[in-house]
């Protein structure tokens, strides 16, 4: 018993709690069934009991105040006012006697400031900040502006006094009246007028639009803008690809939005039609924002509710505060910000700017309440996933059975229709009509078509002969083909090459030592080396440190001795060359540094040769009988072919080049043209066939014949492309897909899966270029460079040793700098002689003179006969100069230095 009393006061208070707490009102129009339900929705999200009270929509309001007085009685919280017009400024009269919470949720023409309520509906203040924005932005210079009779023109106010105060656009107006409006349309368009500036109730858009387009107003030179924010909500498709520019405004974002999700499907349930949330208008919008207001203000508010009698004037305590709380609060609602003015007017609304375009309505740019942010972004037909001339068409597809385009299924059941078949252009085709919605048929055609005697063949035929819509396989686009049919943008690019079976090894050849450099590398050592021979001696020569006394107990020598001849320079470079170095040592700065410079150069030159010559000693290499087609032209021992009746074997036939054509006439007179690529796979791995083949279906063969390669650069560059009728309706939509499919990566995916996964994909693994790599020009150009450097640094250096020398003798013998220079550079460029005598002031030269006759005679004759002896020997080439005396010890001293 206890129990039970328990559970029924448990239901009991659960009924209260859940019970809504709070009454709303809302008039409508009595066949307003959308705008009830909005309401009747509304108020069940938000927990709300509703009064709807009903009106005529014959204009007769005499019943109004009576609604009003009975919600009053009934203590509603808020009303929501959905008849606008007239009607609302009896409402508010009451309302504001009665102190209830108004809404309304139209423009008003009739509204005045001082109405007490709240209007969700932007207000012509922010209707004209907009407009003036967007038409400042859209540059146009004259535009027409279509009103419709009976309603003022508070929206475009701005525009017009724009267009008398600054001389910026011209307006030309006209009224729209009755129903009819073909007249002033059509007039509009006689006068040449293209951009248009409509301002009418949502009711009137569609019947605008529709005669409009019957007087040809809606082609691709005609230009709108829609004040209404309701344009979008109409279904557009049939103004679509006329080209015309049509721009609006909604106040919902669709994206995101779960809240529009949620009433939406509400108002669906409740509803015989399926809306979308696109598709509802602004109004019922509204109607949901008014009661989230509400509800809004209620949970921070605390408040009673009144019983009224409009008899006795009563008021609610607590309307004006709610109201004023409303007009403050700033809530977020389906139309974003609600923000109001003092007056309970919205003047700062955000709303997302739409174009119409072929591919649906697209946002361009959203006004902030102050600002219009254009951020036009192309969105293509197929990502909005909106209906195309496609949809739920079904199209015959030819297919070929051509690895890996086309295969058929391996099953162990029984496969029927399009299941039968798997491959790239299957999943691509696949990907196509997800994307444009339609459904396809596939037919198998071997013979991919061409010209035969004037008549096509293939599939070529077939789309030309509207026997199939669409040809995808590996179909080249070429130009005989284009002048039968039309082709989608390409999605694959491809060339010729040549398959063929990999040769033997061979073992390395018995000069392989010599590959490990490229020729030119050789040439340019060789060269280097003489150079710096030439450099060498004549750096030698004009640095005066390395001119040396070679007898070091004189210390007045007579002559002076250089190390430097041809063959000491020689010797030193092969020397550091070959590793081994030699007992030349440069003695002054600069024939240091270039000596530097060139060890350095030997060095990593030597190293890159020991390094590199290991893997040249050990690698087999391929022997490839030819390398280029040219080549293999040339030979007459492998045999070559191609597809029939395929792009390839036309490449031959139709060439320029007469080689090729003699190539095809070959391949045709000895039958080695094949039917199919399987067949010339098969033939090039038997040996001495080589294939020529489209560079994809090359790739996709070499994954799985680990024995077959490509030879040679591609011959040619073409595309894939799908085939279709010529002037299809169909191929804006196909390239569109495509490059969206191609963008995003998703052709490149499906080739990765068809080429390297599926189908014994990647059974060879990755093939190792074995083949040891020549060094080149390019990976030896670094020490090349260094020595080009270091070279020119040390001759500079050397030179200004020399002028530093000169400048001293000529100093100390009294002579002119010039005569020294000559006289040095005339012995430094003779490139003989490495005895120098040592000059002395002219006093001390003719003492000497006297002291050293007697000696001299002695000597002459030693001096003849090395003279004699040294002469026979070309490499030692010894010059004394001019009048030069040598002592014997010098001079046998000076031979044994340069000896060594
Ligand atoms: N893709 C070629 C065509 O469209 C077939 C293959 C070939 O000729 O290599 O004709």
């Amino acid at each position: 018993m206890i129990v039970k009393v328990l559970f029924i006061l448990v239901m009991i208070v659960a009924c209260v709690i859940s019970e809504p707490r709070f009454t709303i009102g809302g008039i409508f129009y009595e066949d307003a069934e959308d705008l009830k339900q909005a309401f009747n929705v509304s108020a069940k999200t938000f927990e709300f009991n509703t009064l709807v009270a009903e009106v005529p929509k014959t204009g007769d309001f005499l019943h109004i105040s009576d609604h009003v007085c009975e919600f009053a009685k009934a203590g509603v919280v808020g009303i929501i006012d959905g008849v606008g017009g007239q009607a609302t400024e009896l409402i508010q009269a009451l309302c504001d006697t009665l102190e209830i919470p108004l809404i309304t949720i139209q423009q008003n023409e009739f509204y005045t400031l001082d109405w007490t309520l709240i209007n969700l509906y932007p207000s012509p203040i922010a209707f004209n900040n907009l407009l003036t924005q967007l038409v400042t932005k859209k540059e146009w210079k004259e535009f027409t502006l279509l009103y419709v009779k009976g309603y003022s023109m508070s929206n475009v106010y701005k525009l017009l006094e724009m267009s008398t105060q600054a001389d910026l656009f011209t307006i030309t107006v006209r009224e729209l009246s009755g129903e009819d409006y073909r007249d002033v349309l059509t007039e509009a368009k006689e006068s040449g007028y293209v951009n248009f500036v409509v301002d009418c109730p949502s009711a009137y858009l569609e019947p605008i639009l529709s005669q409009a387009q019957q007087v040809s107003l809606m082609s691709d030179e005609h230009s709108y803008i829609f004040v209404s924010p309701d344009l979008f909500a109409l279904d557009l498709s049939r103004y679509r690809y006329g080209g015309v520019n049509m721009t609006g405004f909604r106040l919902i974002t669709l994206k995101s939005n779960n809240r529009l999700w949620d009433f939406t499907s509400s108002f669906n349930a409740e509803s015989a039609n399926i809306l979308e949330a696109e598709n509802l208008r602004t109004e019922e919008i509204l109607i949901y924002d008014a009661v989230l207001m509400l509800s809004d203000a209620l949970y921070k508010v605390n408040v009673t509710t009144q019983e009224l009698d409009c008899e006795q004037y009563g008021s609610w305590a607590y309307g004006s505060t709610l109201l004023n709380f409303m007009k403050t609060s700033k809530s977020e609602g389906l139309t974003k910000s609600l923000n109001f003015d003092g007056f309970g007017q919205r003047n700062k609304v955000i709303v997302d700017v739409l174009e119409l375009t072929p591919a649906g309505n697209q946002s361009i740019g959203t006004w902030d309440g102050d600002k219009l942010i254009i951020s036009r972004s192309k969105i293509l037909a197929t990502e909005i996933g909106e209906e195309t001339i496609m949809k739920n068409k079904t199209f015959k597809v030819l297919i070929a059975t051509t690895p890996p385009y086309g295969f058929i299924k391996e099953s162990i059941f029984k496969l029927e229709g399009n299941d039968r078949f798997e491959g790239f252009t299957i999943d691509l085709i696949g990907k196509l009509a997800d994307m444009l919605g339609f459904n396809y048929e596939f037919e198998l055609e071997a013979d991919y078509g061409k010209l035969n005697n004037g008549s096509w063949t293939g599939m070529i035929y077939k789309i030309r002969e509207d026997k199939a819509d669409f040809a995808i396989c590996d179909l080249t686009i070429t130009k005989e083909r284009q002048k039968g049919i039309d082709f989608s943008t390409p999605f694959m690019s491809l060339g010729i090459s040549i398959l063929y079976k990999e040769p033997s090894k061979q073992p390395p050849e018995m000069f392989s030592f010599m590959a490990v450099f490229s020729k030119e590398v050789w040439y340019y050592m060789v060269l280097v080396q003489l150079g710096l021979g030439v450099l060498m001696i004549f750096v030698g020569r004009i640095s005066n440190k390395e001119w040396q006394n070679p007898v070091p107990c004189v210390e007045q020598p007579e002559e002076l001795s250089n190390q430097f001849s041809l063959a000491n320079s020689v010797w030193l470079i092969i020397g550091s060359v070959m590793q081994q170095g030699s007992e030349i040592a440069p003695i002054a700065l600069a024939p240091r540094i270039i000596t530097s410079v060139w060890w350095f150069f030997t060095m990593v030159m030597v190293a890159s040769y020991v390094g590199t010559l290991v893997a040249f000693l050990i690698v087999e290499k391929n022997v490839m009988p030819f390398q280029t087609v040219d080549e293999l032209y040339e030979q007459k021992h492998i045999a070559y072919g191609a597809k029939e009746n395929g792009s390839t074997v036309d490449f031959f036939k139709y060439s320029t080049n007469p080689k090729y054509n003699e190539m095809h006439a070959t391949m045709k007179r000895r039958g080695w043209i094949v039917s199919n690529n399987d067949i010339g796979v098969e033939k090039t791995e038997k040996g001495n066939f080589a294939f020529f083949m489209e560079s994809t279906s090359i790739e996709y063969t070499k994954e799985r014949h680990c024995d077959l390669i490509q030879v040679g650069e591609l011959l040619d560059s073409k595309n894939y492309g799908i085939g279709m009728k010529k002037k299809s309706p169909y191929k804006r939509y196909i390239d569109s897909a495509l490059l969206k499919l191609k963008e995003s990566g998703e052709i490149q995916k499906l080739k990765e899966i068809w080429w390297k996964e599926k189908r014994d994909g990647g059974k060879c693994g990755k093939k190792q270029d074995k083949e040891q790599k020549q060094l080149g020009m390019k990976n030896m150009l670094g020490a090349f460079v260094v020595l080009g450097v270091g070279c020119p640094i040390g001759l500079v250096i050397a030179i200004i040793d020399m002028m530093w020398g000169v400048f001293k003798r000529s100093v100390k013998y009294n002579t002119t700098f010039k005569y020294e220079l000559i006289e040095e550079l005339k012995f430094a460029l003779k490139f003989s002689g490495d005895i120098k005598p040592v000059k002395r002031p002219q006093r001390e030269a003719s003492e000497d003179a006297e002291k050293v006759d007697l000696e001299r005679k002695d000597e002459l004759m030693s001096l003849r006969s090395l003279r004699s002896e040294r002469s026979s020997d070309t490499h030692r080439t010894h010059h004394s100069h001019g009048s030069s005396r040598h002592s014997p010890m010098s001079i046998a001293f000076a031979r044994r230095r340069e000896y060594s």
